[in-house]
């Protein structure tokens, strides 16, 4: 029998409303305890243990809280005789989260990451299916190996490449790119796509005696956007991430400025599919680095924890472009 834990940290799988209505509710409401008491019967496969981490909006969580959860997983996967983890969470930043977790747990015990699009009081609220399901795919041996996942919807996504595609139906992540991994239906996984083994795939942060993760501001192209802005970031932030157009593009005068930053600038995009690997024209000083297949919200993560090792912009490129 498999022991999987659950770790809920709140989000609208917790969140509670009007009856029956799918907006205007408040997230982070219910208590994991009865969350599972909603649950279908289990079969005599799993056992459940649960624990509040916290009870937000996703919106809320800080780096702060990611690094006391990457504690807190390292803890009990290595300490305790637990198989697996079902972490309950918002889904505004998830595949934030999700890429955080990919990168820094070690563990070979399957991560999954869960939550809904409707709160628990509504009609046809999606999240206990959501969590029936994770607990199975945490469950099951195939899971092992496969670093962070999220399961919504019966998909299997890599925490990695996941990433928020709709902002109301309950089908709310992306499977057209690399990460859909496979499906769940009624306790059985069906995997499609695996990662092989997550430490070739990813680079591994240690956080050990980490308590603060340098700033890295996200700021975002439009046409006609004023440079003064990237000012404004810069002198606050030790990296910054650009959110350009097509393939990491913005203007001449932007250009201009970045280049003469003394920090490094990743360009990432606002387009949701494809890579960046140039830096062409973008780069006369060698200051920016491509996001490659990171969405610029990925990016920023990345740059920070990369940040923790390294300010060198040859070993930064490095590690983007074997992230
Ligand atoms: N605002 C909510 C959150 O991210 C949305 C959700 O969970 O779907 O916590």
């Amino acid at each position: 029998m498999k022991k999987i834990h659950i770790i809920a940290t709140g989000g609208t799988i917790a969140g509670l409303g009007e009856a029956g209505r799918t907006s205007d509710y408040n997230a982070g409401q219910l208590d994991v305890s009865e969350l599972i008491s909603a649950l279908p019967p289990l079969d005599g496969t799993v056992r459940l243990t649960f624990e509040q981490f916290s009870n937000v909006d996703s919106n809320d969580m800080t780096m702060g809280l990611w690094l006391g959860l990457v504690k807190r997983i390292h803890y009990l996967a290595n300490e305790t005789d637990v198989d697996g983890f079902v972490i309950t969470h918002g889904t505004d930043t998830m595949d934030e989260i999700s890429y955080f977790l990919s990168v820094t747990v070690q563990t070979d015990k399957p991560v999954v990451l869960t939550g809904s699009m409707r709160p628990a009081s509504s009609t046809s609220a999606d999240g206990l299916l959501n969590l029936y399901d994770s607990i199975y795919v945490a469950a099951n041996d195939a899971s092992r190996g496969q670093n962070v996942l999220v399961c919504f919807c019966g998909t299997i996504y890599s925490g990695r490449n996941v990433i928020k595609s709709s902002t109301f139906q309950v089908d709310a992540f992306d499977g057209r790119t690399p990460s859909c991994l496979g499906y769940i239906q009624d306790r059985r996984c069906f995997y499609y796509n695996t990662f092989g083994p997550s430490a070739t795939r990813h680079p591994q942060f240690d956080l050990d005696g980490v308590t603060v993760l340098p700033r890295v501001d996200v700021i975002y192209y439009y046409t006609d956007a004023p440079s003064d802005i990237i000012d404004i970031h810069a002198a606050s932030c030790r990296g910054l991430v650009v959110c350009g157009t097509g393939a990491g593009n913005y203007s001449q005068s932007w250009i201009n400025k970045i280049s003469a930053l003394p920090i490094p600038v990743v360009r990432a995009s606002r387009v949701m599919n494809g890579m960046i690997t140039k830096t062409g024209h973008f780069d006369p000083t060698s200051n920016t680095i491509p996001a490659y297949t990171l969405p610029p919200q990925k990016a920023r993560i990345l740059l920070s924890l990369a940040l923790l090792q390294t300010e060198d912009y040859g070993q930064l490129k490095d590690i983007f472009e074997h992230s």
